[in-house]
């Protein structure tokens, strides 16, 4: 069996706890490897790596570092292929989707090679007598990424590329789940030039998880991953004094108003729902159908979903592959089999769906519920499985008052030909990525991904301007030349002003 080991200092180093966890691929529910698991020392030993190589590497030129950057880049780019199959073999979504993560997380590398004018700072020249000011930006020192297995590409290079890129030096923790595709991203990175140490992939769990939390040398921590777990790492990090961003889950909306185009609403909703199997944070898990609209659109949808290829996800003919594990295939199941107890009309029940040749698989078909009760588990809870819901509200008032009243805020969109309605929507929702006739608005690298209420704790959206902000603490510097012709101003006890 495949053993993956850690990767410390430039190099593979193998797991010492005697700890390993199991690793399945989805679409034949086989073992394939196994994941060394990290105890707290194997961690305490990563930061002293980490913070060594910090000495050289925080003070070391924006153009050594751009040069590395963009020789990561063009590897990257190289191994897009090769990047996708291991996320495909672990996590088990479709190639073509693998390769798309690998875009989106390669347009954060491409950010982070012009991070020379994201740290140019600021100069006010003659604030007073011969005093100028300088902001500058420099970086933290040893900075910690966890991430969840759904984007186990993406959700990394969200972090490391523009972490280091600020001159630090990078712990990340991968999903235990799928651990393969970070191990890549490191060894690129060391191939491109990136110095021993400055990125770090400490593979575990809970245990390799609170050790970082609360290790003094690691000076801020990354997280993206359920909000329950992003609540206990924002109080618990931030409680040890680190600078904290933890994304959380979702519940996101899409506001059908009656005016929409419902083809294009019907295609966007199934692609929104049902892609990736439903395992990603910005999928569309409920509709809100405003007015008359409500039944036309359901039909629509359930046209288009019954005509999902499911399949194991190196098949090019599969649109769909297999839930992350047999346990979260039957959690997924059971608010199919409870939604009709608690009020909604089943219109497609995914539950017991197999694949031939692969009946071992995670397989779940596609399930659309409608008429849905906002107290019900199916409403309430973040499922994360191929489960689309249909609610039905009289006005747009109370569509937005309905999605607004969710615990979460992570994406939204409205579906709509009235512009004006469409800038209400978007100044009166409660949510931190909006799309307009767009129904999976992840911002562009260059602007910052984030949420509101329990999608996101902490002050930072990740990557864009506020990942470097993130990445980096501020320092003024106000500078005087006195002119040596002058005489001196002689002692002031009074405030400068
Ligand atoms: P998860 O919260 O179970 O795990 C995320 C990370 O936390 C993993 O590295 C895991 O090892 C670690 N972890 C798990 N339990 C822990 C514990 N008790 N203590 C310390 N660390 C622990 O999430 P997941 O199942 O891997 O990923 C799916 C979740 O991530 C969904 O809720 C999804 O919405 C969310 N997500 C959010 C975003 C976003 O940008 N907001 C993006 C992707 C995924």
């Amino acid at each position: 069996m495949k053993t993956v080991n850690h990767w410390i200092g430039g190099k593979t180093v193998e797991g010492a706890s005697g700890n390993y966890g199991p690793v399945t691929d989805p679409a034949t529910g086989e073992v394939t490897t196994q994941v060394a698991l990290a105890s707290a020392a194997e961690v305490d030993a990563a930061v002293q790596v980490a913070k060594e190589a910090f000495l050289s590497w925080g003070q070391s030129s924006l153009a050594a570092r751009t040069k590395v950057l963009f020789a990561y880049r063009a590897l990257l780019d190289a191994n897009r292929d090769a990047i996708a199959e291991l996320i495909t073999a672990e996590h088990g979504k479709v190639h073509s989707d693998a390769l798309g993560e690998v875009a989106r997380g390669l347009e954060i590398v491409e950010l982070a090679c012009g991070i020379t004018t994201q740290l140019k700072g600021e100069l006010s020249t003659s604030v007073s007598n011969r005093v100028d000011v300088a902001a500058i930006r420099q970086p933290l020192g040893v900075v910690a990424g966890i991430t969840p297995f759904n984007f186990p590409a993406m959700v990394p290079m969200w972090m490391f590329p523009l972490a280091v890129a600020c001159g630090n030096t990078f712990i990340l923790k991968p999903s235990e789940k799928d651990p393969s595709a970070a191990n890549k991203l490191a060894e690129l990175a060391t191939e491109a030039g990136l110095p021993a140490g400055v990125l770090n992939v400490v593979h575990g769990d809970k245990v390799a998880v609170d050790a970082l939390l609360s290790h003094p040398d690691v000076a801020a921590v990354s997280f993206v991953g359920s909000t329950p777990i992003a609540r206990h790492i924002h109080t618990t990090a931030s409680a040890n004094g680190k600078r904290v961003q933890a994304l959380g889950g979702a519940k996101n909306h899409m506001l059908v108003l009656p005016d929409a185009d419902l083809d294009a609403a019907a295609d966007a909703a199934v692609s929104a729902a049902y892609g990736s199997a439903g395992e990603r944070c910005m999928a569309i898990s409920a509709v809100v159908a405003v007015g008359a609209i409500g039944d036309a659109l359901v039909e629509k949808i359930r046209e288009r979903a019954e005509k999902i290829k499911i399949g194991p996800g190196n098949d090019p003919a599969s649109e769909m592959g297999p839930l992350i594990t047999a346990a979260h295939r039957d959690k997924v199941a059971s608010y199919v089999k409870g939604a009709a107890d608690q009020g909604a009309e089943v219109v497609l029940d995914g539950t017991g769906y197999t694949v031939e040749g692969h009946e071992n698989g995670h397989w779940i078909g596609l399930s659309l519920l409608d008429h849905v009760k906002t107290d019900s588990d199916a409403y309430r809870d973040e499922i994360f499985g191929p489960v689309l819901c249909v609610l039905r509200a009289e006005t747009y008032e109370e569509g937005v008052a309905l999605i607004n009243a969710s615990p979460f805020g992570n994406g939204t969109a409205i579906f709509t030909r009235d512009g004006g309605a469409a800038r209400r929507f978007q100044l009166e929702i409660q949510a931190g990525m909006v799309g307009v006739n767009v129904p999976i608005p992840v911002p562009v690298g260059y602007h910052s991904f984030g949420g509101w209420k329990d999608s996101l704790f902490g002050d930072h959206h990740i990557y864009g301007n506020d990942g470097v902000h993130f990445y980096t603490r501020g320092k003024v510097v106000t500078t005087r030349w006195p002119d040596p012709s002058e005489d001196h101003a002689g002692v002031d006890l009074g405030f400068p002003r």
